[in-house]
């Protein structure tokens, strides 16, 4: 389960997260929606402790993000302990993000080996078991550069799968692919949610957010204007906000 209480976050002046407050229970699926600029990938970043909060915290099975609590105060990890812990809520980006030199196997095996999860073999058979799962076993030893984005992309969720994470956030996974690629993409998300991973996707996909999500999520200038089932929030918004950015998006 993941739990952010009252988080915020400025650049400069600029509020990019205003007070959220936002329970995700474990096995679930949260969609995050919203206009350009309205914070979604900072929130999801700070889920990770890519970006540091300025007040609020996040825990993630009860465990917080980025910190430990001695007293009443807060202090932000080591770096060497922030890695630790970012291993188990897996981020998949827009633009995949693979290690260019090495092949599909070296990519997934490269943190759950170098972490020390995972002794060399059974990372190997881990990996060769997670490209079944995104269908792309024939490709274990192609370099990044020698796949669609596509296939690329379903490395990259094979990649963070590695680590068995807690729970997987997704950055607009498939805003960098043709129109005739997303499709496999997001039949291997949708796997994975039926599987019972907590999974929290950012996405432009209303389709796919209404099929998939348990929960969908409104955002705007740095606020969750509004939460609620898939049918609730898409077809019957509550506030003019949303309805304004579905009518422009559907
Ligand atoms: P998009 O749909 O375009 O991806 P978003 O909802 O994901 O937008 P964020 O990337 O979270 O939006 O950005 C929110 C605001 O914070 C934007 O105004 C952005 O310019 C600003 N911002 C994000 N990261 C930084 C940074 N590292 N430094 C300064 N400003 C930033
Ligand atoms: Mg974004």
């Amino acid at each position: 389960a993941i739990r952010i209480h009252g988080v915020s976050k400025s650049f400069g002046l600029l509020k990019v997260l205003d007070n959220v407050r936002l329970d995700i229970k474990a096995g679930s699926v949260t969609a995050i929606l919203g206009p350009s600029g309205s914070g979604k990938s900072t929130l999801l970043r700070t889920i990770n402790h890519l970006e540091r909060v300025d007040d609020g915290f996040i825990t993630v099975d009860d465990e917080l993000v980025g910190y430990r609590k001695s007293g009443r105060t807060l202090y932000e990890l080591k770096e060497k302990e922030i890695l630790k812990r970012r291993a188990d809520i897996g981020m998949v980006f827009q633009s995949f993000n693979l290690f260019p030199h090495l092949t599909v196997l070296e990519n997934i095996i490269e943190a759950p080996v170098s972490l020390n999860r995972l002794s060399r073999p059974e990372a190997m058979n881990l990996a060769r078991e997670l490209l079944v799962r995104v269908g792309l076993s024939d490709k274990i030893n192609a370099y990044p550069r020698q796949l669609s984005g596509g296939q690329q992309q379903r490395v990259a969720i094979a990649r963070a799968l590695a680590l068995r994470p807690k729970v997987l956030l997704f950055d607009e996974p498939t805003s960098a692919l043709d129109p005739e690629l997303v499709g496999e993409v997001l039949d291997v998300i949708k796997e994975l949610a039926l599987s019972g991973t907590t999974l929290v996707i950012v996405t432009h996909e209303i389709g796919f957010a209404r099929e998939v999500a348990d929960t969908v999520i409104f955002m705007d200038a740095g606020k969750i204007v509004e939460s609620g089932a898939p049918d609730q929030v898409l077809n019957r918004p509550a506030n003019p906000r949303t309805a304004e950015f579905l009518a422009k998006v559907l």
